[in-house]
């Protein structure tokens, strides 16, 4: 199950044009280098740099304009014959420089250089060199056509990487005749998949609302200085960014947070924000797991209910619960406790069972406190707490949190930094305490869209389970977890904003 398609990014056309020029480059590489063979070899330059590669001549071609010298009106009658296009030669080299490649070449009008990352896993090593050549290409490309007489161009990159994500952003400066533009390339690469990934579309809309408000709230970010007085102050919230992809389109992942560029009043601003303010928001988990790939395909036109499982895990009656679920092909959330993830061996055993069989896990804090009774230190202490216990164990920060008691104020709807999720139906197994009792009361409420209270560490809820699941299929509802309830029914989980149910 794949989310909506947005189109085909300009990225990705990009991409494949780059591809091309880049194979057509390479083409001409090969049988320039194969004639070069039966040369002489020219002695090079080694200065202090460790010249890695035999100098490459490669062709260029000549700018588009001066071809228009060549039309007169009965060129436009009859086609002139085809000119053979005067070759420039490039005199490129390559430099190893540490964990960085250094290529440069100079010609009549045009130089340019360019700088890339090496990296050592194979696969990320390859792709980032074919993407930086392929950028390389396609902006000479693009430049020669552009005419003058005068044409620089400079890649430069600054790269991060955060568990399993790596991430390079290029910055080009082109000039032609004096006249500077600069762009960039952004490339993002999968370590757990071993492939790129779509660095367009990593971060979901709200994210940039999201880095909106904080840029708002950080001001000045890059200098920091207060405020001398109410004007100037006025003065640096004007051309605030708007909350939208395209203001803030260029991010590099850092070791301490996505690093995000945007521009104020023509100047060009950089904030960086923690991952796990992010998180929530983020296509492709820290841990390099897809997160669409969780969500199975299921009828959209059918009833669906989330039950959610909260307290665990339970040594026993998780792994009890899991088999019920398998069995029916359904799946629930499990809002798990950070403390009790690390209760020994065979509840850490119990949550990454539930992780592999496909349900979810959302964290339910550390402790269980009361977390509207708690300082902001507290509650994010209780909430980071449980992240890193759940990340200890399976790899992969929750991305929903349930408040212990349901309980929350505007404290904890910040500093969550998560949707809450609560309820709409309450099975009341922890008053009951009795199966059939559960069982009964809850198919009399159940609903579509319905998010249902459940605990898995008493053994008399599970066995509700056993009955309660079958029967709620048989009467037409597909049982599923928050995120599938959520991603089925349009709703876009939002940090800080409270969920009852997939309607209200
Ligand atoms: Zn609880």
């Amino acid at each position: 199950m794949k989310r909506k398609k947005k189109g085909m990014s300009t990225l990705k056309r990009g991409l494949l044009c780059s591809w091309c020029v880049f194979m057509l480059v390479l083409t001409f590489f090969v049988i320039n280098w194969a004639m070069k063979l039966t040369k002489e070899e020219k002695p090079k330059d080694t200065d202090n740099i460790d010249v890695m590669t035999e100098v490459k001549p490669e062709p260029v071609t000549p700018p588009v304009d001066s071809e228009a010298n060549h039309n007169t009106p009965t060129a436009t009658a009859t086609p002139t014959p085809e000119a053979e296009p005067p070759q420039v030669q490039f005199e490129a080299e390559y430099a190893h420089l540490g964990n960085m490649m250094e290529t440069f070449a100079y010609t009549e009008g045009v130089s340019y250089g360019m700088r890339y990352p090496l990296y050592e896993e194979d696969g990320a090593g390859t792709a980032v060199e074919q993407f930086a050549h392929g950028l390389l290409a396609e902006t000479v490309t693009e430049m020669n056509k552009e005419g003058g007489t005068e044409r620089k161009l400079l890649i430069d990159y600054e790269d991060g990487e955060t568990d399993g994500l790596l991430s390079v952003l290029f910055h080009i400066e082109k000039e032609v005749d004096g006249r500077k533009e600069t762009e960039s390339g952004m490339w993002l690469y999968n370590k757990k998949k071993g492939e790129t990934a779509d660095a367009e579309t990593l971060f979901a809309d709200l994210a940039y609302s999201y880095l909106a408000e904080q840029v708002k709230e950080a001001k000045q970010p890059e200098d920091g200085e207060p405020d001398a007085d109410a004007d100037e102050a006025a003065e640096e919230t004007e051309g605030m960014p708007e909350g939208t992809r395209e203001a803030f389109a260029t991010y590099v992942l850092t070791a301490d947070g996505a690093k995000f560029y945007y521009e104020q009043n023509g100047q060009k601003h950089a904030i960086v924000i923690p991952y796990i303010e992010l998180h929530t928001y983020m296509a492709i988990t820290v841990n390099g797991n897809v997160v669409a790939e969780r969500i199975r395909e299921l009828d959209p036109d059918k009833p669906m209910i989330a039950l959610t499982f909260d307290d665990g895990p339970h040594y026993q009656q998780t792994p009890r619960l899991l088999e019920i679920l398998e069995k029916n092909n359904a799946r629930a959330t499990f809002f798990v406790l950070g403390d009790r993830v690390l209760w020994g061996a065979s509840n850490e055993k119990a949550l990454q069972m539930v992780y592999d069989s496909g349900n979810e896990v959302a964290s339910h804090t550390h402790a269980h406190k009361r977390l509207k009774n708690l300082t902001v230190d507290e509650i994010k202490e209780e909430i980071t707490k449980a992240r890193d216990a759940i990340f200890s164990v399976i790899g992969e920060y929750p991305t929903l949190v349930r408040p212990p008691y349901g309980g929350y104020n505007d404290d904890v709807k910040k500093y969550s930094y998560a949707p809450l999720i609560t309820w709409n139906l309450d099975s009341k197994d922890w008053d009951f305490r009795n199966t059939e009792q559960v069982v009964e009361h809850v198919l009399a409420e159940a609903g579509d869209g319905d998010i249902v209270l459940m605990h898995d560490i008493h053994w008399f809820t599970v066995d509700a389970a056993e009955i309660l699941i079958p029967e709620l299929m048989s009467r037409g509802y597909q049982i599923v977890t928050v995120q599938e309830l959520f991603y089925y029914k349009g709703v876009e989980p939002e940090n800080g904003r409270v969920y009852h149910s997939s309607y209200n």
